[in-house]
């Protein structure tokens, strides 16, 4: 019976900053968004390169003010990925639009393929959502120039790639994940680069658009609680239908802390990355996808492609009885009950390919190099043992 890697299931890395930073909030008695929250998005929209940043929630409410304040609504369709976890569609049908799913590059690129986003946009296309999956930065070059052609909106779902950048030539090079398109939504739940718990951001550099979302977190009001007992507000006007999305301060004071971690984190991530796709490189029943697309990863994720679909629960089992939790990124969108009854019609067999085969091993910043040789040593194993 091998140890049991109990740490590995504890992917945040809080400490006493953290804890410090949680008891000042307390001891200040200002719970909800106030200037920590301000401090929180004008140092995140300092670190992604963006004029303008919203915090929210989750980024799943980031990614609904986002289609809201596109102005994307009923008879419109929206590009989407089906390789992501169901949040990423899911604000396409709170606005009423209908989602249009685009097939994956391949085994060797999980993200949006750039061809199959061009031959599935129709005439009421209205906007694209692209998901940088595992902190890999999609083909913007390319999917920006399709969406100019098309005048369509750009959504970039970067809650994998918090603190990545997009390194390929061209008029993009140089630019934060979350940057280059309309509007960046980001998540920080547990799981995530940077962790809140819960809670999301959404940045862009038109100022329209971030008024629009800033009215939409919280209930259409043009002042807020903040404005008011600053004495800078008496009263307030509604001037759209909003929400509650707000984040509350704790968010915020973990958010700051967390943010100054980012770029030591996902180095340490990157290192570890890299020698996984060491230890598996001579292992010819596995991929392991974006070799081409490495650099300005935020390395979110560790995923990898077994040959045989048949064998992946039984290799899954295998590492879960060494101490190894695996999971699955992801079980397709289109897959989903609710969204087979929304579309019937969708075929995309790169994305049921790659899904059927994908595992995802344990990567966090808190891993040490033994445990990721040790991962990889049973991963090969149990490959040798039960895919013949
Ligand atoms: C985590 C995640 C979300 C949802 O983020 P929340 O903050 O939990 O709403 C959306 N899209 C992707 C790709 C994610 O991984």
């Amino acid at each position: 019976m091998a140890k049991p890697l109990s740490h590995l299931l504890s992917t945040c890395d809080f400490g006493p900053e953290e804890e410090g930073a949680v008891i000042d909030v307390v001891r200040s008695k200002w719970l909800s968004v106030g200037e920590r929250t301000a401090e929180f998005e004008r140092s995140f929209a300092e670190m992604a390169g963006a004029h303008y940043a919203v915090a929210t929630s989750s980024c799943t409410a980031a990614l609904h003010l986002a289609l809201l304040a596109l102005r994307v609504g009923p008879g419109d369709e929206v590009l989407v990925p089906s390789y992501t976890f169901v949040a990423t569609a899911n604000p396409i049908l709170y606005v009423g639009a209908t989602p249009v799913f685009v097939d994956i590059c391949g085994q060797d690129d999980l993200n949006l393929d750039p061809s199959d986003l061009s031959e599935k946009i129709g005439p009421r296309a209205k906007a694209i959502i692209v998901v940088h999956i595992g902190g890999f930065l999609a083909d913007m070059n390319q999917i920006m120039a399709i969406a100019e052609r098309h005048g369509l909106s750009v959504v970039e779902d970067a809650s994998h790639a918090v603190g990545a950048q997009y390194v390929t030539e061209g008029p993009y090079q140089g630019r934060s994940a979350g940057s280059i398109g309309s509007i960046g939504c980001f998540s920080f739940f547990a799981n995530k680069n940077l962790v809140t718990g819960e809670g999301g951001m959404a940045i862009t550099n038109d100022p329209g658009l971030a008024h629009r979302i800033r009215l939409g977190r919280s209930h259409g009001m043009t002042q807020t609680s903040w404005d008011k007992a600053g004495g800078r507000a008496d009263d307030y006007d509604i001037e759209d239908v909003g929400y509650n999305y707000r984040p509350t301060e704790l968010t915020a004071a973990l958010g700051l802390v967390q943010l100054r971690k980012l770029t030591a984190a996902n180095l340490r991530r990157q290192e570890l990355a890299t020698r996984y796709r060491e230890a598996l490189a001579a292992e010819t029943k596995v991929t392991v996808p974006f070799q081409e697309r490495l650099a300005g990863s935020s390395h979110h994720i560790f995923p990898v492609l077994i040959d045989n679909p048949d064998s992946r629960n039984l290799v899954r089992k295998r590492l879960k009885d060494r101490g190894i939790q695996t999971s699955v990124h992801y079980p397709p969108v289109h897959h989903f009950t609710h969204y087979r009854r929304q579309c019937p019609q969708t075929r995309l067999p790169r994305t049921d390919d790659a899904a059927s085969r994908e595992i995802t091993l344990p990567l966090h910043p808190l891993m040490t190099g033994q445990d990721v040789d040790f991962i990889a040593r049973e991963f090969a194993a149990a490959l040798k043992n039960i895919c013949r």
